[in-house]
């Protein structure tokens, strides 16, 4: 039997990542679905694992050569996009592919799948939380993280879009709701 979708969208900063790498050691049989993106990697980042790196014209072709389930200019010249290959992939196996896309990706493929997708939205308890988060994780200029915060609340106008809302304040809390959520939809 083919597997399910669960997407994640969240302003960044959330804690979308933090849960995330938590559902993917609790035995759900979930496979990361590891996104194309032009941008550079950072830090430690690998090519097939974080993301497949591509240039911008690599990209591009990937466009026209129609490889994308879906794709997003997220910042000015930096594409993201989930390649149809990768998707078939896990979906084939009959392991659940697990999304983490930003907040318009996420709403084309919950469209895409209907019933067999599950949409989650992580959102924080407040933009000052946002803030303090942001600061505390530390990978990111101060200028940065007011175009994030900017963005954020742009994005928190799509939660009412998705399935399901989680409002991400303790961290255990939300986790453990999370967790519940995903194990109900994958036994319907
Ligand atoms: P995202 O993937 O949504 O950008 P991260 O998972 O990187 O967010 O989390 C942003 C920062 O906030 C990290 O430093 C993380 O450890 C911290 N964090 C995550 N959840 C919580 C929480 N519930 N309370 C306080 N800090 C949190
Ligand atoms: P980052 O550069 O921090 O890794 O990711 C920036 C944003 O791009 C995040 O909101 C992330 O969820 C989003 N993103 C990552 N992969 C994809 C994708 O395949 N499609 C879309 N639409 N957004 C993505």
């Amino acid at each position: 039997m083919a597997g399910k979708v669960i997407i994640f969208s969240a302003p960044s900063g959330s804690g979308k990542s933090t849960i995330i790498n938590y559902l993917l050691q609790q035995n759900l049989d979930l496979e990361f679905s590891i996104s194309a993106t032009s941008r550079e990697p950072r830090g430690s980042e690998q090519h097939g694992v974080e993301y497949y790196f591509l240039t911008p014209d690599e990209f591009r072709s990937r466009i026209a050569n129609d490889h994308f389930l879906e794709y997003e200019e997220v910042y000015t010249d930096k594409f993201y996009g989930t390649l149809k290959s990768e998707v078939e992939r896990i979906l084939q196996t009959g392991h659940n592919a697990l999304f983490d896309v930003d907040v318009v990706g996420g709403c084309n493929i919950k469209q895409y799948y209907g019933k067999q997708a599950l949409s989650i939205f992580i959102q924080p308890p407040g933009i000052e939380e946002l803030r303090k988060r942001l600061i505390g994780r530390g990978t990111d200029s101060a200028e940065v993280i007011e175009s994030r915060i900017a963005k954020a609340e742009f994005e928190l106008g799509f939660a009412a879009k998705f399935d399901i809302v989680i409002t991400n304040d303790k961290l255990e809390t939300a986790q453990q709701e999370t967790l519940q959520q995903i194990k109900k939809f994958l036994a319907e």
